[in-house]
């Protein structure tokens, strides 16, 4: 591996670094025997499967096959390549990495992030300083006093304004010296068309910093003051921020999101401020996209039931249907509801209007995805026997994507209900304008699925019970493993063991040294999987199955020199029959010989 980073450095943090704290940011965990349980974050599920280890240092998904230690959570987690995983790390337990080795490429691709998120924060304080500032700040401030916004959202939500012109910020980072060939790279600024020179890309709008989960400044949003437009206007799509894999406020809504187990997802910017100043502070918003995958997986980390909420039937029926194709791309429906305000209102003025509590009541007895089309469906075709048969028909789509049987039949159940046409009629109906619509597949493998079951138990217990090791290598029982995944990890297992003569107190160490020097990601969640499987490994036992796998290897050979020596003997080859049969029969007495 070349790393650049020293080895012993990327050691020492592999030592801080904590994978039940850095997962617990991103996944409720909850401890079952050993290990810990929570929902995947790599793929949709509704009974946790997603397993990890504190003993062992290791995650392992038995749904998804997803696995490995906390450089690779992080790694998939944020999207980051392994040198840059390691440094956040670094960064969290304070490991201070001074390397002299690193390619001048990688160098300037780990500083450039550090120098682009600094870079964001000074504009969101420069922005910040703008507004509140009376000489420059007057018409935006009572925009948003207009607005009802009070001083104590300003500071919470870091709100900024940015003043008319075209050079404000532009000279702000020219005069600190910055190069401003990266402020655009941060999308703060662009390029002129003609002649040289940068233009700012926020101007006389409200601004809006968007942080990641970690508070680091992302990016930005802006509003106009007046009618004009866009009225909104966001970063561009950098390194640091991309729309799809961000939602608004949801760093400062964390906490609370894990306290209440919900999440309310507003429109905008300003909806979202209302509900916190109104007292809703589990809510976030969406940045001018419909919801992604990537938002719900944001999501799926820090609470399980997302409440959607519209001030229009209109945006009310789109978000749901997207939430059809969500689901029908993404497996299983999660639990979302759609809670669309009455007609006129927005959050903040439903709130003034009727108050906290008539909120909550509203979003307790919103609708799910799937019941709130019904609802529209029926709104739309009436109930007459035609306008039954209507609504039916439009339920079909999205009937198909409920895969789980419980689940789709509370759904048929439902609108028997509402329609009043019995359940196997509406079946019936189903199932002739469906002709055998196959259910999707379930996600790809679950326990890795290399080899015979005694091969997977050989590297689950080097793995687990790394005492019975020398046993295996004076026995060469990994030579004759015939599956090649298994055979190579088992070659790994022995050569780490074989390491370990330098420091033997490590041995309980052993796996999480196999994943780190595992070369594929096939490999890793084969080693995850096996280190975190649950087993009982006695001394007894191992020996049982190590008696089991060496008569297996002896038939098997048997085998194999019964149809050579058969072969010899149809072509006369009485030289070759003779050192077979002298060969079959010390194979009686010691396996793995051929
Ligand atoms: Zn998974």
């Amino acid at each position: 591996m070349s790393y650049s980073i020293p080895a012993e450095k990327i050691s020492e943090i592999k030592h801080s670094a904590d994978i039940l704290e850095i997962i617990s940011d991103a996944v409720v965990l909850k401890k079952a025997g050993r290990n810990f349980l929570g929902l995947c974050p790599f793929h949709s599920e509704k009974t946790p499967s997603f397993t990890v280890s504190q003993d062992k240092q290791m995650f392992y998904c038995f749904g998804c096959g997803e696995g490995g230690n906390v450089f690779t959570f992080v790694m998939k987690q944020e999207g980051i390549a392994f040198p840059e995983a390691v440094r956040f790390l670094a960064k969290r337990y304070g490991v201070v990495i001074v390397d002299h080795t690193s390619s001048p490429a990688l160098k300037n691709q780990i500083n450039e992030r550090d120098i682009l998120f600094q870079i964001n924060r000074q504009a969101m304080e420069f922005f910040h300083h703008t507004l509140l500032d009376p000489q420059t700040g007057t018409s935006a401030l009572s925009y948003l006093t207009r607005r009802g916004m009070p001083p104590r959202i300003l500071t919470d939500f870091k709100l900024g304004y940015a003043q008319p012109g075209w050079n404000q910020l532009t000279n702000y980072f020219s005069g600190k010296s910055v190069a401003l060939a990266l402020v655009e790279k941060a999308g703060l600024i662009s390029r002129r068309q003609s002649g040289s020179g940068y233009y700012d890309r926020f101007r006389d709008r409200i601004i809006f910093p968007i942080f990641n989960t970690h508070q680091q400044v992302a990016g930005f949003g802006g509003r106009v003051l007046d009618d004009s437009s866009p009225k909104y206007l966001n970063s561009p799509e950098t390194s640091l921020y991309s729309k799809s894999r961000s939602l608004y406020g949801l760093f400062q809504a964390k906490p609370f999101c894990r306290q209440t187990g919900e999440v309310f997802i507003a429109e905008g910017y300003m909806d979202l401020l209302s509900l916190h100043l109104h007292g809703i502070q589990n809510s976030v918003a969406t940045l001018g996209t419909a919801m992604t995958e990537e938002h719900i997986r944001l999501l799926k980390g820090v609470c399980q039931k997302i409440t959607l909420v519209y001030d229009s039937d209109q945006a009310g029926i789109k978000a749901a249907q997207r939430c059809i194709e969500l689901f029908r791309a993404y497996h299983q429906p999660e639990d979302i509801r759609i809670l669309v305000l009455p007609e006129g209102h927005d959050p903040d003025t439903y709130l003034q209007q009727f108050g906290l509590e008539a909120f909550k009541n509203a979003a307790n007895e919103a609708s799910g995805v799937f019941s709130f089309l019904m609802d529209v469906a029926i709104k739309k075709h009436g109930l007459s026997l035609e306008g039954k048969l209507r609504v039916i028909h439009e339920m079909e789509g999205p009937l198909s994507t409920l895969t789980d049987g419980l689940t789709r039949i509370a759904a048929i159940k439902e609108i028997a209900e509402k329609t009043g046409i019995d359940e196997s009629a509406i079946q019936e109906k189903l199932r002739e304008n469906s002709p055998s619509r196959p259910l999707r597949a379930k996600p790809a493998e679950k326990a890795p699925d290399a080899g015979n079951k005694f091969e997977k138990h050989l590297i689950a217990m080097m793995l687990q019970f790394p005492e019975i090791i020398p046993v295996l290598i004076e026995k060469n029982l990994i030579e004759f493993i015939s599956d090649p995944l298994l055979k190579s990890t088992g070659s790994d297992i022995l050569a780490c063991y074989r390491d370990l003569d330098n420091a033997p107190e490590q041995i309980n160490d052993l796996p999480s040294i196999v994943l780190m020097a595992a070369n594929n990601d096939e490999k890793k969640r084969l080693v995850a999987a096996f280190s975190i499987q649950k087993e009982e490994w006695g001394l007894e036992g191992c020996r049982k199955l190590i008696e089991q796998i060496e008569r297996n290897q002896k038939r098997d050979n048997l085998r194999l020199l019964r149809q050579r020596m058969k072969t010899a003997e149809e072509s006369g080859e009485q030289e070759l029959l003779q050192q077979l049969t002298k060969e079959c029969l010390d194979g009686q007495v010691s396996a793995g010989g051929r």
